[in-house]
């Protein structure tokens, strides 16, 4: 009866029917789509309540539903509505207007977090794209198809309305997801030049739901690429940040090379995902990422980018020691250049960057396993972080494990236990990579040109 009333409004169709015009949804009941509404958030279900008892249209959207659909529960909520953003504000205690390209709406709960979108429509393209056809603005509400269409892929282009417990699905998505299928809306090529970051999407959710990519959805990555270096660098970092920290980091950077979308996000990760020991490095790094995110604990995105670029700084830092700079400075200098290059093209935040230079910059004190020292790392702010930083050198064969073995007895042992290990002497010489104690020839130039490569 409900469900009869529903499509009476929204002049849908039944599920089962023919795939949907794009205009009209196929609408699928409880029954049909098998979602467990014990997983969806009941914030998000105030939300939708909050806007449908105003007279707004509200619905849970996107990843949310791809998930729920999945049998998952989703991480974040995100709700569509045809409330304009200050309407949607004006009814909360605790909501925000946020954003210059979309304008969007952030609903507090205590810790809790939810976004509200107003359904967008075709946007004005004459006006507000840039010279290679990338949107830059983009604040025109539409109708709830036109924002469907709007979206990235089939599988997040689907509406769940908890109160009815029905799914709208505009482009397929339900027999999308059913042949684990990612499929693009639209025409691939438009869709990636109004905003090439949705190449970047593909990768990260291909690999993450492992789904085939779609043939016409992957065509045009190949040519299309270069177009990413034009998007502001803070927007490749954040999907970056979340393609590594997707469960399945891995995963998406060997996809990410696999369509060549690697090149230029992270200058010379090619270079150094092809050194044995730096790919051994980023592989342990980014497995125990992807463990962490499986677990549901919590990843730090300093350790990760030290991690996939301390490669660089070791080379960087031999450099500068072999150019007679003693191996403090020396560090610090191959840090700076890992460091400047890296944010000018991904936009490493300056506190992202600073937790990075601590985390090198401690590593030659774990080498010091003599008096005082060891004593003040156990001080540090951020020993946790340098002490599992160190653990994935020796993993990785740069240093002997018995280095970390050491340290994870210091850190854990008592008084007497520490006293002992220090006055213990090391089993081995200090290992290989920055550990060799080398006496600088002469304090040389600041910068020479055998370290700036
Ligand atoms: P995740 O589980 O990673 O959060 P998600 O699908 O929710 O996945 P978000 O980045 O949170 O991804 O985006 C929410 C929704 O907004 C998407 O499902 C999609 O419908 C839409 N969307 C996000 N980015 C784009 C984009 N670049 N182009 C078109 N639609 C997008
Ligand atoms: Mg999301």
């Amino acid at each position: 009866m409900i469900k009869k009333f529903i499509r009476k409004i929204l002049g849908v169709k039944k599920s089962g029917h023919l795939a949907s015009d794009h205009a009209t949804p196929v609408i699928l009941s409880a029954k049909d789509h098998g979602i467990n509404p014990q997983l969806v958030s009941a914030n998000a279900i105030r939300v939708t309540q909050t806007l449908q008892d105003n007279g707004f249209k509200a619905f849970i959207v996107g990843g949310a539903v791809r998930d729920l659909l999945t049998g998952v529960k989703p991480k974040d909520f995100d709700i569509a509505t045809n409330a304009t953003p200050e309407q949607v504000k004006r009814l909360f205690r605790r909501a925000f207007i946020i954003g210059r390209r979309f304008q969007i709406v952030h609903v507090m709960f205590g810790q809790d977090l939810l976004e509200v979108t107003t359904f967008r429509g075709p946007s004005d393209k004459a006006a507000l794209t840039d010279e290679h056809g990338r949107v830059l603005r983009d604040n025109t509400f539409g109708q709830q198809h036109e924002d469907a269409a709007r979206r990235d892929f089939s599988i997040n282009a689907m509406y769940y309305d908890p109160a009815s417990q029905t799914v709208l699905d505009y482009h397929g998505g339900i027999k999308d997801i059913r042949k684990k299928t990612l499929r693009i809306i639209g025409v691939p090529e438009e869709r990636y030049r109004e905003d090439p970051v949705r190449m970047l999407r593909v990768v990260r959710f291909a690999a993450k739901l492992q789904f085939q990519i779609d043939d016409t959805t992957r065509a045009p990555i190949a040519v299309m690429a270069p177009l990413i270096n034009n998007v502001p660098a803070a927007r490749v970092f954040d999907e970056m940040l979340k393609l590594l920290t997707s469960g399945h980091a891995m995963a998406c950077l060997q996809q990410l090379r696999k369509e060549g979308l690697h090149h230029g996000l992270m200058p010379l990760l090619d270079v150094v995902l092809e050194q044995p020991m730096g790919e051994k490095f980023v592989t342990l790094a980014l497995a125990n990422t992807d463990a962490r995110v499986q677990q549901g604990k919590p990843v730090s995105p300093s350790f990760l980018f030290a991690s996939l670029l301390w490669h660089q700084v070791l080379e960087k830092w031999e450099a500068y020691k072999a150019a007679g700079e003693f191996p403090i400075p020396a560090l610090h200098l191959a840090a700076d250049d890992v460091l400047n290059r890296q944010t000018d093209a991904l936009a490493i935040q300056r506190k992202v960057a600073a937790d990075m230079r601590d985390i090198w910059a401690m590593q030659p004190r774990f080498e010091k396993r003599i008096g005082k020292t060891p004593y003040k790392m156990l001080e540090h702010q951020r020993l946790r972080a340098g002490y599992d930083f160190l653990l994935l050198r020796c993993a990785s064969g740069e240093l002997d494990e018995e280095t970390g073995t050491w340290w994870t007895e210091f850190i854990e042992g008592d008084a007497e236990t520490r006293e002992r290990l220090i006055n213990t002497k090391p089993r081995t010489a200090l290992a290989a990579g920055g550990a060799k104690k080398r006496k600088p020839r002469r304090r040389g130039p600041k910068k020479t040109a055998a370290a700036q490569e």
